[in-house]
């Protein structure tokens, strides 16, 4: 087993693999990619793909092997908070893929590549000497690295934000055998969960995961299961009868912001939902995940060669994060305040295709 290497990156997901991958392929030196989990694991996730993942993937060479093995989407059913629902169609173009198979070829290509792929590694503590991080000590060793980037999600204890963390709950299951219209995703605007939503997204043409999204205020003393099981009753009572659930129901936290900050050790660098990059509307974040994995790696490539000095780092690399991501996570915030409200007219005015193209234009560009 190493214990030594250039770029540690710790967490496996989108934004750890992402920015292994491109580590490897700017020249960083050594690098390796470790996860407490072992490879292939499941991560409660909606598996969407919105035009924006698409085309990071794209950009690396990955959707290639992703789009043989995910589901096409093509169209938006949306129930509005009183009931009414529309389909939206239009130019915009996403795919569903389960995170079991979507995270997997992630981390083989970063290790194909050329990154070392320690799996089934927990990182207890960051090691730090004279004021900058060295490495990570894990229950059996320590590793000692130039830099490391933290990806390791949400609930990652390495981030020095001293804002108070803003959670959405979320619950999940996944369903075979269930009945939707086909290539279409299906968002529920239902009063209970306002200004978020419910979903069933299509991961094949027979299977589907369901779940919802609250923020912490909404639930109030419930329990997110009790909320889900009525909102299951509500929406998908008769298809759920013809149905198989497939596993358990997975309730998992999504980190988020408006306003993006990179508070992190000397030494480290935040990547994805580490650092809270997710899209408070719609609780995206894979999008986000990998291309701040992008931006991370061309911050430490930019210090090796003297572009940027380590004390810089920081300060630029938020700089960027806020450049390329920050409209969109404030596009999402002006949606939950005003956007939601005008739903119920966006699904009467549905019947015009102006409307229709726009309104899924603007939720896929979020
Ligand atoms: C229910 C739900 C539905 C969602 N639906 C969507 C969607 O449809 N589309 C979308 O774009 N986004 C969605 N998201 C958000 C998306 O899942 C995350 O934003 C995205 O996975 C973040 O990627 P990441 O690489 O930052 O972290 P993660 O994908 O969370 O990966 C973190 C990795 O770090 C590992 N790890 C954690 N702690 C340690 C440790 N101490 N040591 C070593 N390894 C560690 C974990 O095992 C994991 O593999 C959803 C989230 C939830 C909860």
């Amino acid at each position: 087993m190493r214990s030594t290497c250039d770029v540690l990156v710790v967490g496996a997901g989108p934004g750890g693999a992402v920015a292994a991958l491109q580590a490897v392929k700017s020249s960083c030196g050594t690098v390796m990619l470790v996860d407490k989990a072992k490879f292939p694991r499941f991560k409660p996730c909606g598996g969407g793909l919105s035009p924006r993942s698409i085309k990071t993937l794209k950009s690396l060479g990955l959707w290639s092997k992703i789009e043989p093995r995910a589901y096409p989407i093509s169209a938006l059913r949306l129930v509005s908070p009183n009931g009414r629902e529309a389909t939206l169609g239009g130019p915009v173009v996403g795919a569903v893929m389960n995170r079991y198979e979507f995270d997997q070829i992630l981390v083989r290509a970063a290790a194909d590549a050329g990154a070392i792929l320690e799996p089934e590694t927990k990182v207890d503590a960051l090691w730090e000497e004279n004021g900058r991080v060295v490495g990570v000590c894990s229950s059996d060793r320590r590793i000692s690295a130039k830099w490391v980037v933290i990806a390791n999600g949400a609930l990652t204890a390495f981030n020095e934000d001293p804002r108070p963390k803003k959670f959405l709950h979320t619950c999940l299951a996944r369903f075979e055998n269930i009945r939707f219209q086909a290539n279409t995703l299906e968002m529920f605007y239902d009063l209970d969960l306002l200004p978020h939503y419910g979903w069933l997204f299509p991961e094949s043409a027979s299977m589907a995961n369901i779940g919802i999204c609250i923020d912490a205020k909404q639930l109030g003393e419930r329990s997110i299961r009790n909320v889900f099981r009525s909102f299951l009753d509500c929406h998908f009572g008769d298809r759920l009868g013809e149905s198989r659930q497939i596993g358990r129901w997975y309730s998992h936290p999504i980190s988020t912001t408006t306003r993006i900050r990179h508070e992190s050790r000397p030494g480290t660098i935040l990547v994805g939902e580490a650092n809270r990059l997710t899209n408070v509307a719609t609780g995206e974040g894979i999008s986000y995940a990998m291309e701040s994995g992008i931006l991370a790696v061309r911050m430490i490539d930019e210090i090796s060669r003297g572009i940027t000095t380590a004390d810089q780092a920081s300060c630029a690399y938020q700089a960027r994060l806020r450049k390329s991501l920050e409209i969109n996570l404030i596009a999402g915030d002006l949606y939950c305040r005003f956007g939601v409200k005008a739903l119920n007219g966006v699904t009467r005015l549905c019947r015009s295709p102006i409307v229709s193209r726009l309104t899924s234009q603007a939720l896929a560009g979020m």
